[in-house]
């Protein structure tokens, strides 16, 4: 028999592949996934004995953490904006900065919603708001599109990925979080989207995580990033570490409607590169976000 203490003894194997800190916390989670048993009853209750099928699983997992395999895919799930999400290798992980993205679209589209009541209060503007119709480009686990409608059930929401295994997942959580979202098969390089596609409509939010890691990011990412998660989700062709942005920009002037929003998560070393690129092409109001660590992370700008 062993006790959850002997757990934690075992886990610390780990320090070679974390920090100590990220130890103890994949740690907590490995043992609350697998026993069923909340983080402080744990962290309460060290001497607990944990029966055979626990204690094999939990060296199951010890062993592929081992290798640097991120916990997320080893449990199948993680959280993003307090929702379930499933994940595997062929979705990124859901990214704390995205969620803080999400945090901004809200919030933005909160303070429109204020703005439009203050002038109609005052008898500047008239009739019903048009409801919104959002798409997400590049959706992966489907976790902004997902969190926004899960937020905004009035919303409609379409989100497009160039992979159909990435869809499958989405689609899956969707199912979980019960929300209705409208997935597409698309390639948002596909030249043929400059002539009009039959199969996406008029937009008044585009939002997109597109892939923006650079070969020279890549020498100081983690090799439990890079070794495990898609690459199609993370890097960037060589030649231009902008080619998603100006792709995406160029087909919201053609899918947002006049005055609507375009939100981009973006590599914190190209926030002016990605600005002057939404100014040059008529973009109005373009602001850079910090994310938490103080990071140009986010962009918003309006479709003039
Ligand atoms: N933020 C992710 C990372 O650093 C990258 C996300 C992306 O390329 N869109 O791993």
């Amino acid at each position: 028999m062993i006790t959850i203490k002997d757990v934690f003894e075992d886990y610390k194997l780990l320090n070679k592949v974390y920090e100590a800190n990220e130890v103890e916390a994949i740690t907590l989670l490995a043992i609350s996934e697998i026993s069923n048993l909340s983080k402080a009853y744990i962290k309460a209750f060290p001497e607990k004995e944990l029966n055979n099928d626990q204690a094999l699983k939990l060296k199951d997992t010890l062993n592929r953490l081992q290798t640097g395999e991120p916990i997320q895919y080893i449990l199948g799930r993680t959280e993003f904006y307090g929702l379930p999400f499933l994940v595997n290798s062929s979705v990124l992980i859901p990214r704390p900065e995205t969620e803080e993205l999400v945090e901004w679209i809200l919030y933005s589209l909160g303070e429109r919603q204020k703005e439009d009541e203050r002038q109609k209060a005052k008898g500047e503007r008239f009739g019903k708001q048009a409801e919104n119709n959002i798409l997400d480009i590049g959706t992966g686990s489907g976790c902004i599109a997902i969190s926004l409608k899960k937020n905004l059930p009035g919303a409609r929401v379409s989100a497009i990925d160039i992979s159909e295994s990435a869809l499958q997942t989405a689609k899956a959580n969707a199912e979980l979080n019960e929300v209705d979202v409208n997935f597409i098969n698309v390639d948002i390089l596909d030249p043929q989207l400059k002539t009009q596609n039959s199969k996406l409509s008029i937009y008044n939010i585009i939002v997109s995580n597109p892939p923006y890691v650079t070969l020279d990011d890549k020498k100081q990412m983690h090799s439990n990033v890079t070794d495990f998660e898609p690459h199609t989700a993370l890097f960037v062709p060589e030649h231009d570490p902008l080619v998603f942005y100006k792709a995406i920009t160029d087909f919201a002037l053609l899918n947002l409607v006049p005055g609507g929003l375009l939100f981009f998560e973006i590599n914190e070393n190209f926030g002016n590169e990605t600005m002057e690129m939404l100014n040059t092409r008529g973009f109005r109001d373009v602001m850079v976000r910090k994310d938490m660590s103080g990071r140009d992370r986010m962009i918003k700008a309006q479709r003039p």
